[in-house]
């Protein structure tokens, strides 16, 4: 059980985030979200993480690329539960085009949101789970830390440089009970996915199985997406005892993806 624990979960109004803060409620954990969205939905899900918990939950709706916003969420967060015990950062963005062609503000967004943010909240977290002599830092990451795509440039450098960070992470914190670790998915179903299928199937002229197939799945020998639960499952397990010695970790979630 998590109860009497905090998890702050960036980027869970929707997808792999709202998975997370799902599954953290549902082991009676305090919850705080972050991210964009319609606010009714939000308020929605709010409640609904409250009813599940029998804990509290907050809503916190910074724009993590900025650090000011990043040190407003973390004053709400002390302020509302004393600190944070479990920091997953999860917020992250995608653009996709050749380096030479590549916006240098969408550069600078994605460093800032998929590899800074995570910087930001660390830091912040970091003295109270040390006064605890428990916490856990999980990132979700992605294969695209461990491997490359063309055209994604700016994520797959953040991507990796998380990876790098949470290893320094882990070594800075492994004698103070706190652990920090990636969770690596490959393809996971989520809106974000789901919702560039009728486009690709126009671009190539192709049905809905060949782009699901040919194109997402191409790089996934287990040929089936990821689910927001199964990655949601191995962060409930990051936060056990069980997962006490596991720090420093890429822990891949892809289908065999990076086993290529
Ligand atoms: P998503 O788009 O469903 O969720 C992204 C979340 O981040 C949303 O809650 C959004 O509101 C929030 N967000 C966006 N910009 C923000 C900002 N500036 N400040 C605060 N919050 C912001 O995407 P997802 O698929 O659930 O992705 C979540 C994480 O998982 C990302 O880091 C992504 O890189 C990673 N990931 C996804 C996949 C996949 O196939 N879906 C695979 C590997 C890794």
């Amino acid at each position: 059980s998590l109860a009497g624990k905090t998890a702050l979960i960036t980027g869970s109004t929707s997808g792999i985030g709202l998975a997370y803060a799902k599954t953290l409620a549902a082991e009676g954990a305090n919850i705080i979200i972050n991210g964009f969205g319609d606010s009714a939905a939000i308020e929605q899900e709010r409640q609904a993480l409250e009813q599940a918990s029998g804990a509290k939950a907050l809503y916190s709706g910074h724009d993590l690329t900025k650090a000011s916003e990043i040190e407003a969420m973390m004053q709400e967060a002390a302020s509302a539960f004393g600190g944070v015990d479990i920091l997953i950062n999860n917020a992250g963005m995608q653009h996709v085009a050749p380096v030479e062609e590549f916006p240098v503000d969408k550069w600078d967004l994605i460093i800032a949101l998929n590899l800074t943010s995570a910087f930001h909240t660390s830091r912040l977290a970091i003295p109270y789970m040390k006064s605890r002599k428990w916490g856990r830092i999980i990132q979700t990451a992605s294969a695209h830390s461990l491997r490359a795509s063309p055209f994604k440039s700016a994520y797959v450098t953040a991507k990796h440089g998380l990876a790098g960070f949470t290893k320094t992470l882990a070594l800075e914190l492994a004698t103070f009970g706190v652990t920090a670790n990636c969770i690596s998915p490959g393809y996971v179903w989520t809106p974000l996915v789901e919702n560039q299928i009728p486009d690709t199937m126009k671009a190539r002229n192709m049905t809905r199985e060949q782009v699901m197939n040919n194109v997402l799945l191409a790089g996934q020998p287990t040929k089936q997406f990821v689910t927001v639960d199964q990655v949601a499952a191995m962060a409930l397990f990051l936060c056990s005892d069980a997962a006490a010695n596991i720090t420093g970790a890429n822990m891949t979630i892809d289908g065999g993806w990076t086993a290529q």
